[in-house]
């Protein structure tokens, strides 16, 4: 069955992927973007999470063409690392508006559709760093374990309509994201991870897809880590 799947910040990196592996799938793929394309076969729509406007328009429009969002991916995200008593009030401000507030906007909009519809698929991507911590992440690391609350609520609130809402929590991924990274410390992450290297992007759509598949049915309120060991489970 082709489901209409909405993924936030669809134009590249871990997005882009996952939207790819729903479009193999053969659903109905529409991706937010700012900037950039969307994948060949997917619908774009122009969105800023942390705008509720554009939110509601980009939402406008994929049920306009596709139908009401039956699968949402919630992966828009930012980094804006700094130490603690370098970071300003908007580094704090604009990763947390993004990352979280940005998630709870489109999953309450998406939420609308699906509780109408009486089913329906929320996956949000988090991190490993949430539940971790990462010195330099004081903000991503806790918009990112905001997530795991804001998932476990929305599982707990919408379950009975056979909703379910889970994460998952990729550690390193060989994105744009990670690039950024110097050497010495990118050569310092891949000691620590039992695979001892990086996640290719595919390796964490394949999970996200598997979530929003009929096989994960029973499965809520998880948190699923794709991080070569790097969390243990956490
Ligand atoms: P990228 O930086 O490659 O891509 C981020 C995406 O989010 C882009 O499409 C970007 O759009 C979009 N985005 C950022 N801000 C907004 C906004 N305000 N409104 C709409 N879209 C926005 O990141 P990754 O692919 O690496 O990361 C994707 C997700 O996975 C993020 O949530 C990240 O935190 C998480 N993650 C990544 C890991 C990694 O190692 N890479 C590890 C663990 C988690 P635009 O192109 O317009 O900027």
């Amino acid at each position: 069955m082709s489901r209409s799947v909405l993924v936030t910040g669809g134009n590249r990196g871990i997005g882009r992927a996952i939207a790819v592996a729903f479009l193999a799938a053969g659903d109905k793929v529409a991706v937010t973007t700012r900037n950039g394309e969307a994948p060949e076969g997917a619908l774009g729509v122009r969105c800023d999470v942390t705008d509720p406007d554009s939110v509601e328009a980009a939402f406008a429009e994929v049920e306009e063409k596709h139908g009401p969002v039956e699968v949402l991916v919630a992966n828009a995200g930012i980094t804006r690392d700094t130490l603690l008593l370098r970071m300003s009030e908007d580094d704090w401000s604009s990763v947390i508006d993004t990352n979280l507030t940005g998630t709870f906007r489109v999953a309450k909009r998406a939420a609308k559709g699906m509780l109408r519809l009486r089913r329906g698929r929320i996956v949000l991507i988090s991190s490993v760093v949430g539940l971790l911590g990462s010195a330099g992440q004081v903000n991503y690391a806790a918009s990112k374990a905001g997530l795991v609350g804001m998932a476990r609520s929305l599982a707990r609130e919408l379950g009975s309509r056979s909703i379910t809402t889970n994460v998952v929590a990729p550690g390193f991924v060989e994105t744009e994201m990670t690039a950024v990274l110097p050497e010495e410390k990118q050569a310092e992450y891949k000691a620590q991870i039992p695979l001892g290297r990086y996640a290719d992007v595919d390796e964490v759509a394949a999970v996200v897809r598997w979530l929003a598949s009929d096989e994960a049915a029973y499965i809520t309120g998880a948190v699923i880590p794709v991080d070569g060991g790097l969390g243990m489970g956490h």
